[in-house]
């Protein structure tokens, strides 16, 4: 039967403990529980990421549009001033 569990050391008394330990078996004092490997923290910035994609695609898209609209209301009315003088 082999061990295989992951270890780290206790940020307390430096002995070799579980990776997911929550009390050190040494010092008994309480272990911070920081990147476990069964606890897979999912990325909180990923969603963020995403929605701020989705908000620069859309401005992005939004300052096209309106530029190419400006340019078309410029466009008639230049030529309204050509056509007037
Ligand atoms: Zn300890």
């Amino acid at each position: 039967m082999t061990q295989n569990h992951p270890t780290r050391s206790c940020p307390f008394c430096r002995e070799t403990i579980y990776a997911n330990a929550l009390v050190c078996r040494f010092c008994r004092r309480d272990i911070p529980l920081t990147r476990g490997p069964s606890q897979r923290a999912r990325p909180s910035w990923l969603p963020l990421l995403f929605a701020t994609a989705i908000a620069i695609g859309g401005a992005a898209l939004l300052s096209c549009e309106l530029r190419r609209e400006r340019r078309y209301w410029d466009d008639k009315f230049t030529f309204l001033d050509n056509e007037e003088s």
